[in-house]
């Protein structure tokens, strides 16, 4: 299977993942110091030194589970969208949140998905593939994803009010929370998972970092709170 690899272009350094030939994902890195703010809100603009000459589609983030369909560059309101269209670039924006790319493997569409514990708790992951499912006619288990880096259940401790929220709209996720000498933590990653994968999904090869681990590659707002963004994109070439 195709692992992520890192590459360097005009300066910035990413993780890419080509599963197959003509579905590419990218999810970028901190250049250097703690103190770097570089590159963080604009990298969308660097896309060209990819190959990538259309601008990407973003998304506003506001933690909903809307999913949106997009034909075009520009913002999208959801926190989650897909497109058809080829060399139409998809970017999520990220500092702890989970990011979730999705493809065929007929290559007929490419999906991202943005994942905080709100995302999750509604299950947007799951709204993802009925979306797909119900507008491209393309069933889940047909679907691949990854993940990319966030918050893991190392560092992501939480208040019992989340536990409490979870408990009400979804039981079964208590099993993803812990508890230790330290406090409650919850596993994002773990659940993500468990949604997609009893949709029917395949999970392809996921970037396992915690972006609070790893203070020199990823920003992580719960580490250090701020503007700092990871990128992820996802892109269909038609080469
Ligand atoms: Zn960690």
């Amino acid at each position: 299977m195709a692992d992520w690899q890192p590459v360097s272009r005009n300066g910035l350094r990413f993780y890419h993942l080509e599963p197959f030939l003509g579905i590419e994902l990218w999810f970028s890195t901190r250049r250097g110091s703690d103190n770097d703010s570089d590159h963080n809100m604009g990298i969308g603009d660097q896309l060209v030194h990819f190959g990538i000459r259309t601008p990407p589609v973003s998304m506003n983030q506001t933690h909903s589970n809307t999913v949106g369909r997009v034909e075009r560059s520009g913002e999208v309101q959801a926190d989650a969208c897909f497109t058809a269209q080829a060399n139409l670039a998809l970017s999520v924006r990220v500092a702890d949140c989970v990011p979730i790319f999705l493809w065929d493997g007929d290559n007929s569409f490419v999906g991202i998905v943005h994942a905080g514990w709100r995302g999750t708790l509604t299950k947007i992951a799951l709204r993802f593939t009925e979306k797909v499912e119900k507008e491209m006619g393309i069933e889940a288990h047909r679907l691949n994803y990854a993940l990319g880096p966030s918050i893991g259940k190392c560092c992501y401790k939480v208040g019992k009010e989340i536990l409490d929220a979870f408990k009400q709209t979804w039981p079964e996720a208590e099993r993803f929370f812990s508890r230790n000498r330290d406090g409650l933590f919850l596993d994002l990653r773990a659940a993500n998972r468990f949604l997609l994968s009893a949709a029917g999904a395949v999970e392809g090869k996921s970037l396992d970092l915690c972006t609070s681990c790893e203070r020199k590659r990823f920003y992580s707002y719960r580490r250090e709170p701020g503007d700092g963004r990871n990128w992820g994109f996802i892109i269909r070439t038609d080469k």
